[in-house]
């Protein structure tokens, strides 16, 4: 007996929830993106959630971050805007200040004290569809009574390690995906549980298994990129559920076209971010 509450992903569950680009438009109508990412050190993990987002079709990026990234940032995406944190080197406010229909916060953020009462202060008074991933998880796994305050169809994206760390050490992937399933219920959030076969798990329980993907992918600043995707399809109007389920196949696509020139070990993220494009092109 096959459980009604597994679910392959393949393109053909994909592709029909893809939107055309419609003639007469603008960027406005692709939706505006602010992402709360990187740190000293760690400015790259926001280059490649900037870029990854824009190549996935969002009409427009802005990058919040620490002063010091500014320069990084500008130069490596210009497509994106800046917007200055008060501080040098990390993040300690996360004020929206304009609209966007989306909002990301964690990649390279790190998890100083100051960094979390910002991103305390963003669950508590957002508006926006959020997306949360890396730092932004390890600072809620810091201060745990932050589960309470996300917001409902908020998207979390843990690896094995975030995700343990934020609902307790787990033995093997079936009591943790059985956890999975309990918090996102419990929560009233999208849970995608990275590795190979990344599990993305609704409010409902249901679980939707990817079909995309390779070792190659196993690099740092995979993850960054993903969170870009999902925030760029959560950006153009799609519904949180579906911008995670689709979200999560483009970036496996990506690097499976991205590994075929470039090979399981010289695969980079800026590859996959670069491959995007062309992922959604091969699918729609
Ligand atoms: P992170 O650990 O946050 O950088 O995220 C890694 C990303 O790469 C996730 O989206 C994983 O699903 C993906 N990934 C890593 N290793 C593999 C693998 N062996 N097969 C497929 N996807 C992978
Ligand atoms: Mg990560």
């Amino acid at each position: 007996e096959i459980p009604t509450n597994y679910l392959l992903v393949e393109a053909k569950n994909v592709r029909p929830l893809l939107k055309p680009r419609k003639l007469f438009t603008g960027k406005r109508d692709y939706g505006s993106v602010l992402l709360f990412s990187g740190s000293i050190g760690m400015m790259g993990a926001a280059v490649l959630s900037a870029r990854a987002c824009l190549r996935s079709g969002a009409g427009l990026v802005t990058v919040h971050s620490a002063r010091i990234g500014m320069p990084v940032v500008q130069t490596a995406v210009p497509e994106a805007m800046f917007e200055p944190d008060r501080n040098e080197n990390y993040i300690t406010d996360m004020g929206v200040h304009h609209t966007h229909q989306a909002v990301v916060a964690g990649p390279g953020i790190g998890t100083n004290d100051r960094t979390v009462d910002a991103l305390e202060e963003l669950l508590k008074t957002t508006k926006s569809p959020l997306v949360l991933d890396a730092d932004a998880l390890n600072c809620i796994a810091r201060r745990p009574q932050l589960l309470t305050n996300l917001p409902s169809y908020t998207i979390i994206t843990p690896h094995i390690g975030e995700f343990d760390r934020l609902f307790g050490e787990h033995n093997n992937s079936e009591d943790r995906l059985k956890k999975a399933i309990e918090m996102a219920k419990y929560h009233n959030i999208i849970i995608v549980l990275k590795g190979h076969y990344t599990a993305t798990v609704r409010p409902t329980g249901r679980v939707y298994f990817n079909s995309t993907g390779n070792p190659g992918m196993a690099t740092a600043g995979s993850g960054d990129v993903l969170t870009g995707v999902i925030a760029a399809f959560l950006a153009q109007g799609y519904r949180p559920e579906h911008a995670a389920t689709l979200g999560v196949y483009i970036h496996g696509l990506a690097g499976d076209m991205a590994v075929k020139e470039i090979g399981e070990y010289g695969l980079v993220s800026s590859d996959i971010a670069n491959y995007c494009g062309r992922a959604i092109r091969a699918i729609i």
